[in-house]
């Protein structure tokens, strides 16, 4: 069995590493060669602590396994990262355990592939305005990705809680683009593409401060309950997802959806686009969007690209087991 430790991920695994990965395993995803389990997640009743797992099966890759671990809101204290995952891998032919890898950096990579594979796939060509939602631990790997998608000439930003800035300013600044703290109006008027990484559980962005054409890759809605912009923006937009089950529970879609406002046979897994089998944006004045929920198989492709780049540089640590 192969080890590759969270602390080996950086250095070893790229951000366009994890969007090749995830590139392809959406395709198969919408060509149904590969499929997630349900989701398992369940309060603990110890250090208010939540744990689950995400699972799944690519049949073109052979990826099989699961990324376990959840949120621990104490682990702070202990000089933790309070989300803590790992991956577990295994021999699609046997059942036998393949690899662990660690899922920390991991998950904020796959993450941000998924965003980022939405802009290069939706976004109009000539974008050059990005406008960030969210200035927390994501959002920094959401904009590196994003920044390597189009030619962005400017960053602009919004967060609830001010200070938070430093991330995305170190970041826009790595990449020679200016940066600008904003308001809500301005960053909807002036944005060609709107990035929203956030843990809200009620609308920020307006559908009124949306303007045509433009791209929103939204990330932040994992759950129940979170919402980050208004249902009225996914009825005015073309709704596309990693997978639509997801995108109607959990997503960005289950309000437009459940308040009638779009139907759960008009979001389109961004899989399809990738495989050629839907045609994305058909015009310059679409406004598309992007419901990024976070799936297993994002999690098992990354994790798998690990391992091989860990026995390719001999990097990887082998135990029996
Ligand atoms: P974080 O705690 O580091 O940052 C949270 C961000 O949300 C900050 O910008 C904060 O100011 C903002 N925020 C908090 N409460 C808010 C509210 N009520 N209204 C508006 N903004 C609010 O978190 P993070 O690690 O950056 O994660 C951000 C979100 O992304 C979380 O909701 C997380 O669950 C989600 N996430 C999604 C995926 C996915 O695959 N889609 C993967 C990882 C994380």
């Amino acid at each position: 069995m192969i080890i590759v430790p969270e602390s080996a991920i950086d250095g070893l695994v790229t951000q366009d590493d994890c969007i090749a990965a995830v590139e392809k395993v959406f395709a198969s995803m919408a060509k149904r060669t590969a499929r997630n389990f349900p989701v398992v997640r369940e309060a603990i009743g110890h250090a208010d602590a939540l744990y689950g797992f995400k699972s799944g099966f690519d049949r073109e890759s052979l990826a099989l396994g699961l990324k376990a671990g959840g949120f621990w809101p104490g682990n702070a204290g202990k000089g933790l990262t309070n989300h803590q995952s790992t991956v577990f891998l295994f021999d699609a032919d046997t059942g036998r355990c393949r690899a662990v890898v660690g899922g920390n950096l991991l998950t904020a990579l796959r993450t941000a592939a998924a965003s980022a594979i939405s802009i290069r796939h939706l976004a109009r060509e000539d974008a050059r305005v990005i406008g960030m939602i969210g200035a927390g631990h994501q959002s920094a790997f959401q904009l590196r990705a994003a920044l390597g998608q189009r030619t962005f000439e400017r960053v602009l930003a919004w967060n609830l809680h001010p200070g938070m800035f430093g991330r995305l300013e170190s970041v826009a600044r790595e990449h020679g683009v200016p940066f600008e703290a904003v308001d809500l109006d301005r960053l909807g008027a002036e944005a060609d593409v709107i990035v929203t990484i956030t843990s809200s559980f009620d609308p920020i962005l307006k559908a009124s401060q949306v303007r045509p054409g433009t791209h929103l890759a939204c990330m932040g809605t994992d759950t129940k309950g979170k919402q980050e912009v208004e249902a009225a923006l996914l009825a005015a937009a073309t709704v596309f997802t990693d997978e639509v089950a997801q995108s109607v529970s959990i997503g960005e879609a289950q309000h437009a959806v459940a308040g009638g406002l779009l139907q759960e046979a008009d979001i389109v897994e961004i899989g399809a686009v990738i495989a050629g089998d839907h045609p994305g944006r058909t015009s310059a004045a679409e406004i598309t969007l992007f419901d990024g929920t976070g799936v297993g198989l994002q999690d098992l492709a990354v994790a798998s690209a690990a391992v091989d780049l860990a026995v390719a540089k001999g990097l990887a640590v082998e135990v029996d087991f």
